[in-house]
């Protein structure tokens, strides 16, 4: 069948369908009701009530009038059953409505039933001319009503005729089937036909829903089959170096680290130790909240790299993030006589010169950096893991090109965005995950509270008191990008008058139009307690590291994400100080404004948050670009429909371990599918 052989089909029609993306008849089958109308509830003329729920009536047509003048005319007609009579009024389009209303005739008429004098009577209600009370078949499956197209409506294509055109591709055609028939049945969901079927021609609600079902699980399932596949290429061809702990990892955790590791910690490391050892290439992300102690773990990593005479590579997203690394494993790495540089794009082309050849040279044991390190120019001794830090700051790209830079080094990413485990689930179902639980003992639950300008000098008091005993605090100010000229204003401002109630204190400001030394000068001020109070653009957003600083107050807070507000407040309660995080909205809220100061105020508890950011802004906003590699899914909703989709990943997975080529009989439909869907996902994907 051809779109063209439908009835109703002119070529204005054709091309309609064309500019909507509809070129197959089965591409008008996945066009899918938004919603539908049960007009099944048949109810005598007497027994309606005004409930405000729709019902049906049947009747026969007693007579029809047209009153008013000019613009205010209406029409009204008079129904009867053998229990009572019920008038129509219709205001707009009656000459299109009487049209359908004659004397004598049966009609089904659908609307909600309200008392007016004498009568009760439906205001607009549809109507079905038909030939007896019992002519009502069409009723027996819930009516679709398909979502507004402007190129539908531009041809004159109205619901009915949508429906129609469904009722005629369904009446001549079968799909077939592409899922394994054991899938199928362990879920019991329909086939694909019966499922096109059910979509538009449901009996109930439930049949409709079931078979959304099918098609949600079928579009997470060929996902998760391309991404199971491009594991499957990658682990096929990556042999990894096998790398074991030795002295220098030996005597980091025993002899140079102050703390003992949390479980968390712990396991993820036993993780990293299992795959360096595998003889496989590591894929593995570490997800844990912010302040859960990431960068030790990451640190232990590198020396058993370098513990097996290689070069270890430390990505991250900022300068002041790439500095802070940099600090970190100078108090950890040079007590044990290792080389390491950091190399960032702010740096002098002398030094920079001198930076290249020591790492390839291999003079320097580990490199931590900014996204300077993906650059051609940079070239490795003997690569041997590379970790990338706030990963989800770099693209899916990125982390395939860092793994050019070596032959097949180990990957490590890590995420202080705790992404809600469905999520991690599809955009990084190729990576292992770990997960740090955890935070280090000692740790105080921030406080955190919504305040408005009128308790300000309450603020500031409780602000002098506890940097005048020694904490320090951060004040934050949104920086939008449209409007970074007028936010900065609002920064500098902040920072003036700051410093005019506080004379007596040290205050410094921070934002991304400085220079990168700048920067690092201010940020080193603060690190080292020397500034008290650091007044800041989101620039400190990730990873900065201040144990002692315990106060943040968070200007306009509502303007910043869900998210990007837990991150910033991650940056206080580092230490075990009890810190407080005060909000400062606009007097204007609206309600998601509401809602996320509200979120933030209830829970410290990082997943629950990105769960409810997702919710808010939908899975491509969450994570920022469309490199994330986020995949858009048309039917299914990774937070809603999480449970199937773990399904699809189960199942898929497990196909592609069984049958990697899709060879077997029963996965003959699934490979043509398959096939194409697949060659499109591992281009995007950089796996060739
Ligand atoms: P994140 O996971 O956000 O990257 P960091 O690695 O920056 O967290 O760690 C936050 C702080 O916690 C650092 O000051 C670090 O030294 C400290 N820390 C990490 N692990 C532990 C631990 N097991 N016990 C005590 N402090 C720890
Ligand atoms: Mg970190």
């Amino acid at each position: 069948m051809r779109l063209l052989d439908l009835h109703n089909l002119n070529q204005k029609r054709l091309q309609a369908l064309q500019s909507a993306g509809i070129f197959h008849p089965e591409d008008l089958l996945t066009f899918f009701p938004r919603r539908y109308i049960d007009k099944s509830n048949i109810k005598p003329i007497r027994d309606l009530q005004e409930t405000g729920e729709p019902v049906t009536v049947i009747g026969k047509v007693k007579s029809t009038n047209v009153s008013g003048y000019k613009q205010k005319k209406r029409l009204e007609v008079i129904v009867q059953d053998s229990s009572g009579s019920l008038k129509a009024v219709y205001f707009k389009g009656w000459r299109y409505f009487i049209s359908q209303f004659k004397e004598g005739e049966w009609v089904a008429l659908y609307g909600t039933a309200k008392r007016y004098g004498h009568y009760m009577s439906m205001a607009h209600p549809e109507v079905d001319r038909v030939k007896s009370p019992d002519d009502v078949g069409q009723y027996d499956t819930l009516i679709p009503i398909y979502p507004g197209n402007k190129h539908f409506s531009k041809a004159y294509i109205t619901n009915p005729t949508v429906k129609n055109w469904v009722e005629q591709i369904l009446q001549s055609t079968t799909i077939p089937e592409f899922l394994p028939k054991s899938t199928l049945e362990r879920h019991g969901f329909y086939n694909r036909d019966e499922a096109f079927r059910k979509i538009h021609q449901p009996k109930n609600h439930q049949e409709s829903a079931k078979a959304l079902e099918r098609f949600k699980f079928e579009e997470f399932y060929l996902f998760e089959l391309s991404m199971a596949k491009i594991k499957n290429v990658r682990v096929s061809r990556t042999e990894g170096s096998i790398l074991k702990p030795g002295k220098l990892t030996k005597a980091f955790f025993n002899e140079v680290l102050p703390f003992k590791l949390t479980n968390g910690q712990k396991h993820t490391l036993g993780d990293i130790k299992t795959d360096l050892q595998s003889g496989l290439q590591m894929n593995r992300l570490i997800q844990g909240d912010v302040g859960a102690g990431k960068t030790v773990v990451a640190i232990g990593a590198m020396l058993m790299a370098v513990d097996n005479g290689m070069q270890a590579a430390m990505m991250a997203p900022t300068e002041i993030l790439a500095e802070q690394h940099y600090q970190t494993i100078k108090q950890y790495i040079e007590p044990l006589g290792l080389n390491f540089r950091l190399l960032t794009g702010g740096q002098n082309t002398a030094l920079r010169r001198d930076i290249l050849t020591d790492i390839e040279g291999g003079n320097c044991d580990i490199v931590v950096g900014t996204h300077a390190i993906f650059q051609e120019k940079v070239k490795f001794h003997k690569l041997g893991l590379a970790v990338i830090d706030e990963q989800h700051r770099f693209g899916v790209k990125q982390r395939n090109e860092i793994l050019l830079k070596g032959d097949q080094p180990h990957l490590l990413v890590m995420s202080a965005t705790p992404i809600p485990r469905s999520l991690a689930m599809t955009i990084y179902s190729d990576l292992d995950i770990s997960v740090i639980k955890d935070m280090p003992a000692g740790r105080k639950p921030i406080k955190t509270a919504v305040r408005t300008d009128k308790e300000r000098q309450k603020i500031y008091n409780f602000l002098e008191e506890s940097v005048r005993t020694g904490d320090q605090a951060y004040i934050v100010f949104p920086l939008i990008e449209e409007s970074e000229a007028l936010d900065l204003k609002d920064a500098t401002m902040g920072f003036e008058k700051l410093k005019r109630r506080f004379p007596e204190f040290r205050i410094a400001l921070l934002h991304g139009q400085m220079k990168p030394d700048e920067k690092e000068g201010v940020m080193k001020r603060f690190v080292e307690g020397e500034t008290q109070i650091l007044v800041s653009t989101t620039v400190i957003e990730v990873g900065v590291d201040v144990p002692n600083a315990s106060i943040m107050i968070i200007e306009h807070a509502e303007r910043f994400g869900l998210s990007q507000l837990h991150q910033l407040r991650g940056r206080i309660g580092r230490g075990s100080k009890q810190s407080y995080c005060i909000l400062m909205p606009d007097v204007k809220l609206s309600k998601s404004g509401r809602y996320r100061l509200k979120m933030m105020v209830d829970t410290n508890d990082g997943f629950e948050i990105a769960e409810a950011d997702l919710k808010l802004r939908g899975p491509g906003d969450f994570l920022g670009t469309k490199q994330s590699g986020l995949p858009e899914f048309k039917y299914g909703d990774i937070v809603e429909d999480r449970l199937l989709l773990e399904q699809a990943k189960n199942d898929a997975w497990s196909v592609i371990k069984t049958d990697p080529d899709l060879k077997n009989p029963e996965h003959k439909e699934l490979k043509k599918v398959f096939e194409p869907y697949f060659k499109e996902k591992s281009e995007f994907f950089g796996v060739g």
